[in-house]
């Protein structure tokens, strides 16, 4: 079975986006569609999977809904639906810069087009390229030559650009996933006074399609199930090391001791020394869930789904 998962975002003024998100919500419902989808007064952010036939059908009820016609998708393909349920809820931004004042996106970085920015890449231009995603995504692939902030979250970038060390004339590329960052951290810069600012459009995953990813080091981190995906086929080499064994490795997994729940780049075998663990202390601890190979790889959804239910009651009972 072959599930499609798509990307969007649109950044429109909503007057009621908790009526549209009822409404929204009911849909979704009703078409089987899982994923995660922020709807605020500035717009829809998505990424949601199922058949090909319900993604499409989904789709056409966005590009229905006025001021979405022209929406755009980005679409992947999976053997699996790779988000267990649904989630769609209402933020006051769709994506969190945080930032002290109100970012127009309307006057955001210039759009690069894919094979716009393979050439720039190619060119003896002088630019500097920033990541603008967290550090457990730039670890393990990110443009060759690419800034990595190595930031854990994206409202950390609101700070991080006051004591950045750029002239405000300098050409500046950004890139993220699937573009929605780049529109409020280039929003962002050119409110700092940057003059030159450039986004790759649709990110690092229409890159991967129209350009086949050239340039890009390692693989791409994706926020469901899947955690990771290629992106360019003659650079695959892992960058990022396996904790455990100190091998190259890609492959993320969330420490399999509940308590901590840590994620971290993990080999296949790494996991099955360690039992999922992220260290022998884990490892001896009384939360840890059973290691099961085949389910290694998935990200850990609630520590429930592993127990009998008279743990399950004890724990609940302490909270
Ligand atoms: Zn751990």
């Amino acid at each position: 079975m072959t599930y499609e998962v798509i990307l969007y975002y649109k950044f429109l003024e909503f007057q009621d986006p908790a009526e549209f998100k009822d409404q929204h919500k009911k849909f979704c419902k009703d078409l089987g569609i899982k994923g995660r989808i922020y709807i605020g007064k500035e717009g829809i952010n998505g990424t949601v999977g199922g058949t090909p036939d319900q993604v499409q059908a989904y789709k056409n009820a966005l590009r229905d809904v006025e001021g979405l016609e022209d929406i755009d998708f980005k679409s992947e393909y999976s053997d699996f639906n790779p988000f267990p349920r649904l989630q769609c809820k209402v933020r006051d931004e769709i994506v969190s810069l945080h930032a002290d004042t109100d970012i127009d996106t309307s006057d955001g970085g210039q759009y690069m087009e894919p094979h716009e920015w393979r050439e720039m890449i190619e060119s003896d231009q002088d630019y500097v390229m920033i990541d603008v995603r967290n550090d457990y995504e730039t670890k393990i692939g990110h443009f060759k030559g690419a800034l990595t902030p190595n930031l854990e979250n994206f409202f950390e970038f609101s700070d991080w650009i006051e004591q950045l060390e750029v002239p405000e004339d300098k050409k500046v590329l950004m890139y993220c996933t699937g573009g929605i960052r780049c529109e409020k951290f280039s929003a962002l810069m050119k409110y700092h006074g940057y003059e030159d600012v450039n986004q790759l459009h649709g990110g690092i995953l229409r890159y991967k399609h129209e350009e086949e990813g050239k340039h890009f080091k390692g693989k791409c981190f994706v926020f469901d199930d899947r955690l990771v995906v290629p992106v360019n086929p003659e650079d695959l080499e892992p960058i990022a090391r396996c904790e455990i064994t100190g091998k190259p490795a890609d492959s993320y997994i969330n420490c399999a001791n509940m308590e901590c729940n840590k994620l971290f780049v993990c080999s296949e075998e790494g996991a099955r020394k360690m039992d999922g663990c992220c260290s022998e202390e884990c490892r001896k601890s009384e939360y840890k869930r059973p290691f099961d190979p085949d389910n290694a790889f998935k990200p850990f959804r609630k520590w429930y789904h592993y127990f009998d239910e008279e743990f399950k009651e004890r724990e609940l009972q302490n909270g």
